[in-house]
């Protein structure tokens, strides 16, 4: 049987289990998905050796750090410089990430955008930025504070914090922050998410299964609007391809996996 894990810190929450194991017994395969609470992600690659994985995905706040442990980075990971997939490929640790692309194919629904604000500067937002420029949307992040700006600074990107930004008009607003997580705070000052909103075609949050304040005030002004399950669901799909080395296509897992999310 092949085994696969979620790494994480916390990790009890993550849905992937359910979304992975879903397929595995839709399809028949013998493959099992597991939860691993690992407090020390520097102990990641020795952990996946030891429990014999064949793959894994790879949540907050190990992403970054097992990046690092990988033999080799394939794709949109190599830029991002995080990987949320993990695939054992002769002995080797081999690294992906699906969450860029799974963003991607997420947003399609808001039709032809071509440019975005990305609200956060943290893991997910770079993920995003760099996945958002690959697909000709030009991507400008505002954050909280001004520390994490200087990697999308150096990559090329506009990049604020709440002192030095001036509200205009993009096409897609996107909430990458925790706000609105476990607490009821907008991501941004209510002025600054109001002027946006006037000027906006949609907006995402990619928080998943509630509604934060950040999309209730875009409930508000009537815009098209989804939380981060499409983004979820679809970075899931593609992982799940990874696991099974493509002998099953996307298009066939993605309505068994969506069957998960009705649990
Ligand atoms: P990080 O910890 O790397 O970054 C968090 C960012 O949020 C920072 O920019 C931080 O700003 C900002 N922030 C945190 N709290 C507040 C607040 N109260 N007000 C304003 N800004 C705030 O997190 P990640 O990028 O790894 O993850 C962010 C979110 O994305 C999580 O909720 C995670 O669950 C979700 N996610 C969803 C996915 C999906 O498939 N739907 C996939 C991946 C992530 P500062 O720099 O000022 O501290």
């Amino acid at each position: 049987m092949n085994i696969f894990t979620i790494f994480g810190d916390p990790v009890a929450h993550s849905r992937s289990p359910l979304m992975h194991n879903t397929v595995f017994k839709a399809l028949e395969i013998d493959a099992c998905y597991t939860r691993t609470q690992l407090s020390d992600g520097a102990k990641l690659r020795d952990v996946f050796f030891a429990k014999a994985l064949s793959g894994a995905n790879v949540t907050v706040p190990h992403k970054e750090t097992a990046y690092t442990q990988c033999d080799e980075v394939r794709g949109i990971a190599q830029e991002i410089g995080t990987v949320n997939t993990l695939i054992l490929e002769n002995d080797r640790l081999i690294g992906y990430n699906t969450d860029a692309d799974g963003f991607i194919a997420a947003i399609q629904s808001f039709g032809q955008l071509s440019t975005a604000l990305i609200i956060g500067a943290g893991g997910t937002a770079k993920a995003l930025a760099i996945a958002l420029q690959h697909h000709a949307i030009t991507p400008t992040i505002l954050n909280r504070s001004s520390g994490r700006l200087e990697y999308f600074k150096e990559k090329g990107f506009e990049a604020y914090d709440w002192e030095t930004f001036t509200p205009r008009s993009f096409d897609l607003i996107i909430n990458t922050t925790s706000a609105g997580l476990t607490d009821n705070h907008l991501p941004i000052p209510i002025e600054l998410l109001t002027a946006l909103l006037a000027t906006s075609k949609g907006a995402i949050d990619v928080i998943y299964g509630k509604e934060t304040p950040f999309l209730a005030e875009v409930k508000k002004v009537k815009l098209p609007y989804k939380d981060g399950s499409d983004m979820l669901l679809e970075q899931g799909v593609i992982a799940n391809a990874l696991f099974l080395k493509s002998t099953v296509s996307a298009q066939q897992i993605r309505p068994i996996m969506k069957r998960s999310f009705l649990y």
